[in-house]
């Protein structure tokens, strides 16, 4: 695998087969200005194949001038939710895109989707099919054999006018009967195969009610919205190359306004992660993770929980570019991504997650000192923040063993070890409890080295993070794994077998900074030495959560210096 190199923040958007399709219609005069459109079905929350696709549609938009049309694909009522539509609008406009007026609904459309289809019938392109959906599966052919017409298929015109209306009139049960366009029951492309455009659904739609009781198909809906929009790149993924001849087919069949035209290119895969809605509801309603927006979720509303900063995945999707072929990028990808946003932009605070207590033995009782700490080395326009230094501290424990191995640096017995931006300090005796637990550290420490430096040039081989133990707040923190426990989910057949059983481990009882209680939400800080971590929706005054967004570690980064 190679390793892409990120884009630096000011670079032109690195081009794409699509993006030079654009730029080639421009420059010939095809177009004034390129109309795209992201049009998610309301059945879900957006995940991050879906950031592709909008990164994509609104970057292309931007990039030549032109403008993305943000369309609900809502022709399945019975899947279909306000919740999503909700949502779906937020995140957008989290990852920074707006689509101004631009916002639009397939349902918009029905009327005039419905004149249409009574169009292709009256032109004897269309008839109503009284098969059941089973018996229009099982003639529909295969791959190498021809379907078989069905008896409804030489119905006259009058009849088919009559039933469609009745369809619409609310006549028939579901799956009485359905509409099809006659096009070939021969085609060596069985989307052609005489694909159904409406069926008849009686459920209640979020937007139109009970108005309807026929609605169209995705493939009847789609292209004609894009025509109805003036859209002029219709960019989807590689599934639908296929269905691109009946796309085609309706646009030239009708008197649409427009003719648009269908680009596709590779979705996102990643490994450990699973990216399909269907499977992602499932985690939902079987209750394996906490919601939609639960922070192993690969959705935005998880990422963005987790802490991940939309510029971050916009990074990203401009890191994978755009190809026609299916890959799977690593998920380490992504991640090399938000550490990159992070690290430049994430204050850098204290945080202990497994406190062991340190009484520094000569330092004066209820002295309390005020040390100015820079908030980011990466970023001098930071600043710096107050953090007070006394007697009690705290400590991580695994910064301690009372018999050092080989290659530990840190504190132990006899030990000086710099405490970051503080003093140097010396373990001068270790206290236990009765069952020989380690529960204090008696240590020194050297006034000379008040900031981190030694006038004498002696330099720790370590340096650890600490905090007061008198101003310290309490929080609970949750440590997040890969949802998935391997690369491949479901490569087995048994795709909940893989959930990885550790993908969240909830520590109580870690110490603070003060400056932590009252981080935004929203905000993702770097907890010095562990990691980049972000205040969770549930954190209380009093009862604060946080949730860790990525360790500091950089397996990504290995994986390409290797490469
Ligand atoms: P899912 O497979 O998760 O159900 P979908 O394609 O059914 O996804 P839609 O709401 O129809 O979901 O998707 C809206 C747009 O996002 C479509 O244009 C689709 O091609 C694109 N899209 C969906 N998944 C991905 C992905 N993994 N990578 C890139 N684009 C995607
Ligand atoms: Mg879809």
């Amino acid at each position: 695998m190679t390793a892409p190199t990120p884009l630096p923040a000011d670079a032109p958007e690195r081009s794409n087969f699509i993006r030079d399709i654009v730029a080639a219609d421009l420059a010939a005069g095809r177009i004034a200005a390129p109309v795209t459109r992201f049009p998610p079905e309301p059945n879900g929350y957006l995940h991050i194949g879906h950031a592709k696709s909008i990164c994509l549609n609104f970057g292309l938009a931007q990039e030549f001038g032109g403008h993305c049309n943000l369309r609900f694909d809502d022709t399945n009522p019975v899947k279909e939710e306000q919740e999503y539509l909700d949502a779906i609008e937020a995140d957008v406009r989290w990852l920074g895109f707006d689509w101004g007026d631009n916002l639009f609904h397939a349902s918009d459309y029905f009327e005039q989707l419905y004149a249409w289809a009574v169009h292709l019938i009256q032109r004897g392109l269309a008839y109503v099919d009284d098969l059941s959906a089973e018996e229009i599966r099982g003639t529909r052919g295969t791959l190498t054999a021809p379907g078989t017409d069905s008896p409804y298929r030489g119905r006259p015109v009058a009849e088919n006018l009559d039933l469609f209306a009745r369809m619409r009139a609310g006549e028939f049960p579901n799956g009485a009967r359905v509409l099809r366009a006659k096009i070939d029951m021969g085609s060596p492309n069985i989307n052609l195969r005489d694909p159904v455009l409406y069926r008849i659904v009686h459920a209640a739609h979020p937007r139109t009610g009970d108005a309807w009781c026929v609605y169209p198909t995705y493939d009847f809906a789609h292209g004609q919205s894009d025509a109805i929009e003036g859209v002029t790149h219709s960019i989807c993924t590689l599934e639908f190359e296929v269905h691109r001849p009946l796309y085609d087919w309706l646009v030239e069949h009708l008197p649409v306004p427009h003719v648009p035209h269908q680009y596709e290119f590779a979705r996102l895969n990643l490994t450990y992660t699973v990216l399909s809605k269907r499977v992602l509801l499932r985690l939902v309603t079987e209750g394996r993770v906490r919601g939609w927006d639960d922070p192993r979720m690969p959705t935005i509303s998880g990422l963005r929980r987790r802490g991940f900063p939309a510029e971050g995945i916009r990074e990203f999707a401009a890191m994978i570019g755009v190809a026609r072929t299916d890959s799977v990028i690593e998920v380490g990808q992504l991640e090399y991504a938000v550490r990159g946003v992070l690290n430049r932009t994430a204050p850098r605070r204290f945080g202990v997650l497994d406190p062991l207590k340190v009484v520094i033995t000569n330092w004066p009782e209820g002295q309390v000192e005020t040390l100015e700490v820079v908030n980011n080395p990466e970023d001098a326009t930071a600043g710096t923040r107050p953090v007070e230094f006394s007697r009690d501290l705290w400590i991580e424990r695994e910064d301690f063993q009372e018999e050092p191995a080989p290659k530990f640096f840190r504190l132990a017995p006899g030990r000086e070890v710099r405490l970051r931006n503080a003093y140097f300090v010396t373990c001068q005796e270790v206290v236990k409890d009765d069952a020989g637990q380690v529960v204090e550290l008696r240590c020194t420490y050297d006034l000379a080295t008040r900031g981190g430096d030694a006038p004498d040039g002696r330099r720790p081989k370590a340096t650890l993070h600490w905090v007061s133990a008198a101003h310290a707040v309490p929080a609970e923190v949750r440590l997040y794994d890969h949802l998935f426990s391997r690369p491949d989910p479901g490569a087995d057949g048994d795709l909940f077998a893989d959930l990885n059983p550790d993908s969240e481990r909830i520590v109580r009882g870690a110490m603070l900074e003060p400056a932590l209680a009252t981080t935004p939400s929203g905000q993702t800080v770097q907890f010095e030495r562990l990691g980049y971590f972000t205040p969770d929706p549930d954190s209380r005054p009093g009862a604060l959560v946080f949730n860790r967004t990525l360790t500091l570690k950089d397996t990504w980064a290995k994986v390409r210096a290797r490469a």
